[in-house]
């Protein structure tokens, strides 16, 4: 019989998996065993919503059987089965959480890792068998088939018979080598601890048989031995479980279990609710950000349950897309099993659900902020992006929800920030919450337009994410403070005295001719209060600042949209004195200094210079 050959994809996981030294490979069981449950799942489904398909609950369960003589471990379940296509298109590919792993060759060359960050599912059998066998008769079919493989070299598949729907995925487990040891899975009270370990709460009975030795019957002395089948899961749904009896251990097996993610979960909300509408879930607060997050390609959503039957997989109404990254489950008995996507979202129990999800993942955040405040970072650092998008996109009202769960870094604690901190700690008179915008801490550092804010002991906040300034445009105002750029025309500070504040009339003339020189690209030439040490700098006007500009224009669809900008130039320093007496003596040297001192603010800015020939031809001409 020909081989068939694995996908180019799989063949590339499955030798990874073969020559695999990593440490947790008893996670095989516990994918083989999801596997059998959820093919369980499937028949159990068509039963409740197909009157023709009985469901005898004795007749489900899976059986974990050892032979330690042939050295194989089998694993039995009478699930859905498979038929030879499907036998062909399900086993043939590695599923797709894992593929996308292998995107990223780099991945590839760390090996074992992926193993631990990714369920790869079927084939992780392969870490400790040599051959995988999967016999299988699917629901409804006379017919059996048998897929064999022993690895990278392909796999058959051809007719046999089986007593009954479901399957057997028989693994020969590899013999020991000098480095490693493989004997301990065919051992009883290894196996019932992986089971136990990982498996504890499938709801479908895990079956093996236990040996043991027992006082004979009627005797007093003499003993035998006996084997028993014992179910070994108890078999109750951890949401269904009292918090009280779970360790965090639990929950973190039951996220690595349902593949939530590659991360050990950074914090766990367990929620029963009883009352207008019932419902149990479990929901998980990652630690890191999946691969895909900040991708189209992710989706969110929570697995829905209706009375302990998985009824969908993703549901996104659950929630709102600020909170996209939770991940979970939710179990309901007031849904009903046969409804339908588009009922769904309607639905007015579920509409009450994802409104209480939404209060309790907020309400979690909060006292994360409060009381561990290390993890909350952690978090921000890899979602906080998401909640300032939640800021900017979201309508209405709403907006103020989010904005105690905001960070920023401070110039003054020179760590992260809250607003509710920044503004207990405003002297008296500062009007507005103070921000700047720039790519990297260290270059807002150094803003020119700082200088005075800085002078006056003023905090200021650092926006380094695109999204930071569009977010704040929308909140406003924080308990009545507005915010303001340090690049904003008018900082809103009154200057001290009128002997140290620039007029603008001695120079009006000078600004007039410089303002002149660069035409169009600035809207004035003013004198700046904010300027201490440096020459020049930009600021802006209205509501469009230079920061986003600079992020507009690098959308594909950016409408040459443009920051008004106003250049301002420090009258109390040496360089003015420089320009006064070219406007007076020469025009020809104006016009190479205004346009030196513009360029000079652009730069700063980050922004590039507007003909970086002549900028340099200019520097050389001073040189000269
Ligand atoms: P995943 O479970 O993540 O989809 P796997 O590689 O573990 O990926 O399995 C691939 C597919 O093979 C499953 O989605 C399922 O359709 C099928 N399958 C695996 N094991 C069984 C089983 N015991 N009974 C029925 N179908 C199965």
């Amino acid at each position: 019989m020909a081989k068939k050959q694995f996908k180019a994809e799989s063949k590339r996981l499955l030798d990874l998996l073969i020559n695999s030294v990593y440490t947790h490979r008893e996670v095989f069981l516990r994918e083989l065993i999801s596997n059998a449950s959820d093919a369980i799942d499937k028949i159990y489904y068509r039963a409740l919503t197909d009157e023709a398909v009985s469901f005898n609950k004795d007749d489900y369960y899976i059986k974990v059987s050892i032979n330690k003589a042939n050295r194989t471990l089998t694993v039995t379940d009478t699930g859905i089965g498979m038929t030879k296509e499907e036998l062909d298109d399900n086993l043939g590919v590695i599923a797709k959480s894992g593929s996308m792993a292998f995107k990223n060759e780099n991945e590839i060359k760390d090996g074992y890792e992926i193993i631990g960050q990714f369920g790869v599912g079927f084939y992780s059998a392969f870490m400790v068998a040599e051959k995988v066998t999967v016999i299988s008769r699917a629901f409804g079919s006379a017919e059996a088939y048998m897929w064999e493989s022993q690895g990278v070299d392909g796999y058959t598949i051809k007719p046999c018979t089986r007593d009954g729907f479901g399957t057997d995925v028989i693994l020969r487990i590899k013999e020991n080598t000098a480095e490693e040891s493989y004997d301990e899975f065919l051992e009883e009270y290894r196996i019932r601890s992986i089971i136990k370990k990982y498996s504890d709460f499938i709801r479908y009975p895990i079956k093996m048989d236990i040996s043991g030795r027992r006082l004979k019957e009627g005797s007093e002395t003499e003993y035998e031995d006996y084997t028993e089948e014992q179910i070994i899961n108890s078999m109750i749904p951890i949401w269904k479980r009292n918090k009280n009896e779970l360790t965090p251990e639990d929950y973190a097996n039951f996220y690595a279990e349902k593949h939530y993610g590659f991360d050990k979960p950074l914090r766990h909300i367990h929620i029963s609710v009883e009352g207008a509408v019932s419902y149990n879930a479990i929901l998980f607060i990652p630690e890191k950000i999946p691969y895909d997050y900040y991708t189209r390609e992710y989706e969110k959503g929570l697995e829905l349950y209706a009375n302990g039957v998985m009824i969908m997989q993703k549901c996104a109404d659950l929630l709102p897309d600020y909170f996209s990254f939770v991940k979970g489950m939710v179990d309901s008995e007031d849904l009903s099993l046969n409804i339908s996507r588009e009922m769904l979202q309607h639905d007015r129990q579920l509409k009450l659900i994802a409104k209480n999800i939404k209060a309790r993942i907020k309400s979690e955040l909060e006292s994360l902020l409060k009381n561990e405040r290390d993890k909350y970072e952690l978090f921000w650092k890899s979602f906080g992006r998401q909640l300032k998008y939640g800021i900017y996109r979201e309508f209405g009202g709403n907006r103020d929800f989010l904005q105690d769960l905001l960070l920023f870094y401070s110039s003054k604690e020179k760590k992260m920030v809250t607003l509710e901190e920044y503004v207990s700690r405003m002297p008296e008179e500062q009007k507005y919450i103070y921000y700047a915008a720039g790519e990297t801490n260290e270059r807002i550092e150094k803003m020119p337009q700082t200088e005075l804010l800085a002078e006056k002991g003023y905090e200021i906040l650092y926006f380094t994410d695109e999204i930071d300034e569009f977010a704040i445009k929308m909140l406003g105002a924080y308990k009545g403070k507005e915010f303001k750029s340090v690049s904003a025309g008018d900082l809103g500070i009154e200057t001290a005295t009128s002997a140290d504040s620039p007029g603008q009339d001695g120079y009006k003339e000078l600004f007039a001719k410089m303002k002149s020189v660069l035409g169009d690209k600035v809207s004035a030439v003013r004198a700046s209060k904010r300027l201490k040490h440096h020459p020049v700098c930009l600021a802006s006007e209205g509501e469009l600042s230079i920061e986003m500009e600079k992020i507009l224009k690098s959308l594909p669809a950016n409408h040459g949209i443009q920051a008004k900008k106003v250049l301002e130039v420090n009258v109390n320093h040496d360089v003015f004195k420089v320009l006064q007496d070219a406007y007076a003596n020469d025009e020809e040297k104006l016009k190479l200094y205004t346009d030196l001192l513009y360029n000079q603010a652009l730069l700063i800015e980050g922004l590039p210079v507007s003909d970086p020939v002549e900028f340099t031809n200019n520097i050389c001409k001073i040189m000269k």
